[in-house]
């Protein structure tokens, strides 16, 4: 079906939006995706998502990369540190790792110039939550040795699963105000946010998420958002992501929270299915209609754009059911 939708007028962005690119094919394909789809920002993992191989830049790729990136107008570009990371747990090799695998991603931020690298909180595999925090905070505080000012470690809230750490924003803030690192900041997840039982599909619902995130940890501390729908029921603990509005939190709550005072100008970044650049560009700009508020608008152009029918590849796991995780690495 072919529809017109090139008429409908896309708004100027109220802040940096992009999604999730798979570096896969190589950076310089990731850097031409993100520009034709028309990201102000990005995210993309250090390497590969489920493994512990690192490999530093060579001095020319990563400043090749870094002018690439702020070329193609994506700034901030964020970082997704590998899955495999558990930094409260209790086996010391895995910590060790993991400890060393925030660091590498770390650096991978200072070769790229992007200054955010968001970790998840791992799981504390049932020694509790005081143990699983001294180690988390530990890990933190050695991975930040020597990096630059200018580079911010963020914890991801997750859906309050089994033992994971920082179940509750409660917890979470109870982290970033125990870790006491002026480079420890937070990342806002949406689907996550409704997996672990905020309902976000109303203004006033958002509003009490968002008040709820300002008194359990500073809003001052969310430096990136992390903008999904979610396939799931609410407070289900579990992690899917889907596109915007075509989940369970839906248009006007997606709206609302891009909307919301209290998180104006935050990075915002799409964690959905990658359907390649034709269908992204169309994504991207519903995204930018609900960032302006526009939820009648996202509606109309995204169903009008991308009609919903018998396409059932719609949801990937989300990526932090369990603190152990696998997760958007179904996204490439
Ligand atoms: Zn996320
Ligand atoms: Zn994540």
């Amino acid at each position: 079906m072919q529809v017109e939708t090139s008429t409908i007028p896309i708004p100027p962005l109220t802040r940096p939006l992009g999604r999730h690119i798979g570096t896969g094919p190589g950076m310089s394909q990731a850097i031409a995706q993100a520009k034709e789809i028309g990201c102000t920002a990005a995210q993309i993992f250090p390497g590969n998502p489920k493994g512990w191989r690192h490999t530093p830049l060579p001095p020319e790729r990563a400043t090749a990369g870094r002018l690439g990136w702020a070329e193609a107008g994506v700034a901030p570009l964020t970082i997704h540190a590998p899955y495999l990371i558990n930094l409260a747990s209790p086996d010391d090799n895995l910590y060790a790792n993991s400890t060393q695998g925030v660091r590498n991603s770390l650096s991978r931020g200072v070769e790229l110039g992007a200054p955010f690298v968001t970790v998840h909180l791992g799981s504390h595999k049932g020694t509790g939550p005081e143990a699983g925090a001294a180690r988390l905070i530990a890990a933190t505080h050695a991975a930040l040795e020597g990096m630059p000012d200018w580079l911010y470690l963020l914890l991801e809230n997750n859906v309050g699963a089994g033992n994971s750490m920082g179940n509750t924003l409660d917890a979470l803030g109870n982290l970033v105000r125990d870790a006491a690192h002026p480079h420890i900041g937070v990342c806002i997840d949406t689907a996550h946010l409704w997996g672990a039982g905020y309902d976000l599909t109303t203004a006033e619902g958002v509003d009490r998420a968002v008040s709820e995130i300002d008194r359990a940890i500073g809003l001052q501390h969310v430096r990136v958002l992390h903008i999904n729908d979610s396939p799931m029921g609410l407070d289900s603990h579990r992690d899917q992501h889907t596109y915007l509005g075509q989940g369970n939190i839906g248009y006007e709550g997606l709206a609302a929270v891009l909307t919301h005072p209290g998180l104006a100008g935050i990075p915002a970044i799409l964690e959905t299915p990658d359907g390649g650049p034709e269908e992204e560009l169309i994504r991207l700009r519903t995204a930018a209609l609900l960032s302006a508020g526009d939820a009648e608008g996202a509606r109309a152009y995204q169903e009008a754009a991308l009609p919903t029918g018998s396409d059932e590849s719609g949801t990937v796991p989300g990526d932090d059911t369990d603190g152990s995780d696998s997760g958007t690495a179904a996204l490439p």
